[in-house]
């Protein structure tokens, strides 16, 4: 893995107050009293997964969700003891180290079971997947369900943990589909021939909009990081807290001459007098070349990004002159304004999600507790 580079001045900003806080509100808001595991798969949406995993443990939250087994595996070397669900499928042949380190494998298939029974583990805590419209993973078919139960329930290796599904559309103001997928699961889990300690189906649109009464645990990611989950198509019922920031500083200053070409490709030709400032930051920093022409803040200005992003480093036009050394907002707040994360998503056509996922481990975190 690339190590961050702590001796340039491009770096995440993390705020794990914020982060508990977001976290307690989403509990006060949830009406029947259901389990939080904060999901922190993906370096926890980018922000680190550690310090997010126990600031939301502390914050309240009853487990932690992640993509993968290492991921799992990396919280357990770190010192989380507390419960931890892999959300993708697991190869069968890990079932034993999952086991052993106590973290829960979802099982989407009968066959995962069936193969995983010819291997040699004991006490291994599972939770089933129903797809009940998300086509990703999980099963569709009430036999085959039935069938999974069965054999959980006659092989006591297995700890029948939880059952749950995933929806597709929990974000939108229209629930057509929402509840076509919430009555489906329903159908899916009536009169199971086993019981098991978690139902749930919410992940943080839903924890938001909707009530998924008779559950008792909800997957809470994007709402923790202090992010409406719908862009701005649906309203938030509270506040919730920005956690993520980026920043960078001026490095390199110069005035320009108007017919002044700049970056890769010269694309870029100043139309007049102009001061020119270099960040050392770019699209190997996960801030991709289609964010040219969008804006960072410099003293609480606007100043467009100006030429092609190149791998490390970008420029952008001042209003005036500026010294190195001048702190420079990609994301978050700068004097009087802010540049959010669903604004930088608007520019390049996709949702926050990615935005801050792309961001590459090159960037520091820096954490204000
Ligand atoms: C990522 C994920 C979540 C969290 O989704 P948010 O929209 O960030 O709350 C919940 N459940 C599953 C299965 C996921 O993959």
């Amino acid at each position: 893995m690339m190590s961050p580079s702590i001796h340039r001045p491009s770096h995440i900003e993390v705020n794990l107050r914020n982060i508990k806080e977001n976290v307690k509100n989403v509990i006060k808001h949830l009406k029947n009293n259901e389990d939080v595991f904060a999901v922190v798969k993906a370096n926890a949406y980018s922000h680190g997964m550690l310090e997010v995993g126990r600031a939301a443990l502390e914050a309240g939250a009853s487990g932690l969700c992640v993509a993968t087994l290492d991921e799992a595996l990396s919280l357990r070397e770190s010192g989380i003891v507390a419960p931890i669900l892999v959300l993708g499928i697991t190869d069968a042949r890990f079932a034993d180290l999952a086991a052993q380190q106590n973290i829960s494998l979802t099982v989407a298939s009968k066959g995962w079971l069936a193969f995983t029974q010819k291997q040699k583990f004991d006490g291994l805590k599972v939770h089933l997947k129903v797809d009940s419209g998300m086509g990703r993973i999980g099963m569709t078919d009430r036999n085959e369900l039935l069938e999974a139960c069965e054999i959980i329930k006659n092989d006591s290796r297995f700890i029948a943990e939880g059952i749950f599904t995933h929806f597709a559309t929990a974000d939108e103001p229209d629930t057509k589909y929402f509840e076509k997928q919430e009555s489906k699961f329903k159908e899916m889990i009536k009169d199971l021939p086993i019981t098991f300690k978690y139902k749930h189906m919410a992940n943080s649109a839903t924890s938001l909009w909707h009530n998924d009464q008779g559950f008792n645990m909800v997957r809470l990611g994007v709402a923790m990081y202090g992010l409406n989950p719908s862009g701005e198509a649906i309203e938030l019922p509270f506040e919730l807290k920005p956690t993520f920031s980026l920043h960078s500083e001026i490095v390199f200053v110069k005035k320009v001459p108007v017919g002044t070409n700049l970056g890769y490709g010269a694309t870029y030709e100043s139309d007049e007098e102009e001061w020119i400032a270099t960040v050392p930051i770019g699209y190997a920093d996960g801030w991709l070349r289609r964010m040219q022409g969008f804006e960072v803040l410099v003293d609480g200005k606007r100043c467009p990004i100006v030429g092609r992003v190149s791998m490390d480093q970008l420029m952008i036009k001042l209003p005036g002159p500026y010294i190195p050394g001048t702190k420079v907002t990609l994301l978050g707040k700068n004097g009087g304004d802010e540049i959010t994360l669903q604004e930088a998503a608007e520019f390049a056509d996709t949702i926050h999600y990615e935005i801050m996922c792309s961001l590459s481990e090159r960037l520091p975190r820096i954490y204000i507790n």
